[in-house]
């Protein structure tokens, strides 16, 4: 064995995680079956954890002004905007991740989704640890979610938990 310098600390082990009420889960499975034809979407609330562990309490809708189609989707950043503040105004949660389904078979992000959570996590306007991303996978009327934590240098593709809201509180 190397010689060991004692003052070293040691080492974490850490595994992202990814935690969402079952109403948000409830929540973003019926808007995605809601809407068949084109893709829809929103914002997360909730908390970031250090080091790598986002909660999501409260998912929104895209809002009037979102932009839908069968292989893209923009929110609607003022209203997304509004149901933040109220939110936060509320219970305190923060802007914590996005939201958005699949509608054509995609199996999680595509290239366009990677460049925009690289936007989202590098704008020195909220300066992000962690920042969620779900894909709501919609085949066949069945919703799949699809987890993704952010991180300045990596994405990581997470296993979703579904837990009961009191446990995030
Ligand atoms: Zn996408």
């Amino acid at each position: 064995m190397r010689l060991c310098k004692n003052w070293y600390k040691s080492l974490e082990v850490v595994k992202p995680k990814l935690n969402i009420t079952r109403q948000v889960y409830e929540f973003i499975v019926r808007t995605t079956k809601d809407s068949p034809r084109v893709e829809t979407g929103g914002i997360l609330m909730g908390r970031d954890i250090k080091p790598l562990t986002v909660d999501v309490t409260h998912a929104s809708l895209p809002g009037p002004k979102a932009y839908h189609s069968s292989t893209k989707f923009l929110r609607d950043t003022e209203y997304c905007s509004k149901v933040l503040q109220e939110h936060y105004e509320k219970y305190g949660v923060d802007y914590v991740g996005e939201w958005h389904s699949h509608i054509v078979p995609l199996r999680g992000v595509s290239g366009g989704d990677i460049a925009t959570l690289t936007s989202i996590i590098y704008d020195p306007d909220y300066n992000f640890n962690a920042f969620a991303c779900i894909v709501a996978l919609l085949e066949n009327d069945k919703v799949e979610l699809i987890g993704y934590i952010a991180t300045k240098r990596y994405i990581y593709q997470v296993e979703i938990r579904v837990v009961d809201s009191d446990m995030l509180i």
